[in-house]
């Protein structure tokens, strides 16, 4: 935990109350402290401050803006994955639109990079290219960091560590060895950590922090359902207006305007768009299938004063021995067979054409 006002590191518990009442405290929060104690360096956190905003996924409170590191080699530039990330971050921070950096430029010819720049920056992207190595874009990213809290998000090897260390060499952050697009490795970490930079010479009125965030996996990358993915591509929105179906998906569909206009589209970008809708359909398609299966398998009785109550539907096999079972345990208990629905949770009711107990 930082003090900002101090300029000291305090080692901060919270206060019971705020457990009790189940406020939590995320890496970004502000916080009232108490018990101030500089010679030991702790505090104890008395209250959490209105959130300005919340990310999910990484975990963090208070972000001004999320840069979007990606690598031209080393890993290999993936256009697919730079538009989860763009799609992800745009969802987790509408507020404002993500930085997209272009990292290990040094490895990538000029042209290379240019045709990059082509595809982002007419969308509203802007688009820094830089090198951690060379030293090249790192005054424009100071720039665009200066007294913000930014989330540096990307995947695993691309050089966030890096970067980080070019900005303020002080932090000394571990450089890792590169592995695999969704690193596993040394990436484990669940939680962000907030680093307060001290740029150049730091004459902003407000500290500068980043926050290193561990890689994400495919499945933790948000995306929304099929019919609002077109909101999070600014070139398909533009020519979404006229398409003849006003829940036109762009995919398949006649009269799409959007088709019709593809050569004027970013191929990449038209690709990301159709995978993350097919994708999204899928996932659509398993969660109808899965709660399907679930109200299959429960079913619902009539309950004390007419409210229904879920049980779980047996087999046959079972049904047949719990009637069995329940009309011993009837028996021999002489229990309120409401109740008996109420606490337990198989099948009393019996088969399908049984009534309900009552
Ligand atoms: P992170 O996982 O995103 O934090 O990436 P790291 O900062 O750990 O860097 C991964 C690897 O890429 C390391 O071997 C770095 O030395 C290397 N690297 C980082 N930035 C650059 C760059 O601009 N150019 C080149 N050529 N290599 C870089
Ligand atoms: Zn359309």
């Amino acid at each position: 935990m930082h003090s900002d006002e101090l300029g000291v590191e305090l080692r901060c518990t919270a206060r019971g109350r705020l457990k009790k009442e189940r406020v939590s405290v995320l890496t970004g929060d502000r916080v009232e402290l108490d018990e101030v104690d500089l010679v030991r360096a702790a505090a104890v956190i008395t209250a959490r401050l209105e959130r300005q905003n919340l990310l999910s996924r990484p975990p963090l409170a208070n972000v001004d803006q999320v840069v979007i590191v990606q690598a031209v080699h080393q890993p290999e530039w993936n256009p697919l994955l730079c538009d989860r990330y763009l799609v992800h971050f745009q969802l987790e921070l509408p507020s404002a639109a993500p930085l997209l950096c272009l990292n290990k430029c040094d490895l990538a010819a000029g042209e290379d990079l240019e045709a990059l720049q082509k595809i982002y920056a007419p969308l509203g992207y802007k688009m820094l290219i830089v090198s951690a190595k060379t030293g090249q874009g790192i005054d424009e990213l100071v720039r665009h960091l200066t007294g913000k809290v930014s989330v540096l998000a990307g995947p695993s090897g691309v050089g966030k560590s890096s970067l980080i260390n070019d900005l303020d060499p002080g932090l000394d952050l571990k450089v890792g060895v590169m592995d695999n697009d969704f690193g596993v490795g040394r990436h484990t970490t669940t939680y962000s950590e907030l680093y307060r930079i001290r740029l150049g010479d730091d004459c902003s009125v407000r500290s500068s922090w980043v926050a290193d965030t561990p890689g994400f996996s495919l499945a933790e990358l948000k995306h929304p359902e099929p019919a609002d993915l077109a909101w999070q591509f600014p070139e398909i929105v533009e020519l979404a207006g006229l398409c003849k179906f006003s829940n036109c998906l762009h995919v398949v569909e006649q009269g799409c305007n959007v088709l019709a206009n593809l050569e004027r589209l970013p191929g990449t970008r038209y690709r990301s768009y159709a995978t993350l809708v097919a994708e999204a359909q899928n996932e659509m398609r398993l969660r109808k299938e899965t709660s399907q299966k679930v109200e299959a398998a429960v079913k619902a009785v009539g309950g004390k004063e007419g409210r229904a109550k879920i049980v779980p539907r047996l087999s046959e096999r079972y049904r047949a021995a719990s009637r069995r079972s329940e009309r011993q345990n009837l028996a021999e208990l002489d229990l309120d067979s409401e109740e008996i629905i109420e606490n337990d949770d198989v099948d009393l009711a019996g088969g399908e054409d049984d009534e309900p107990l009552d």
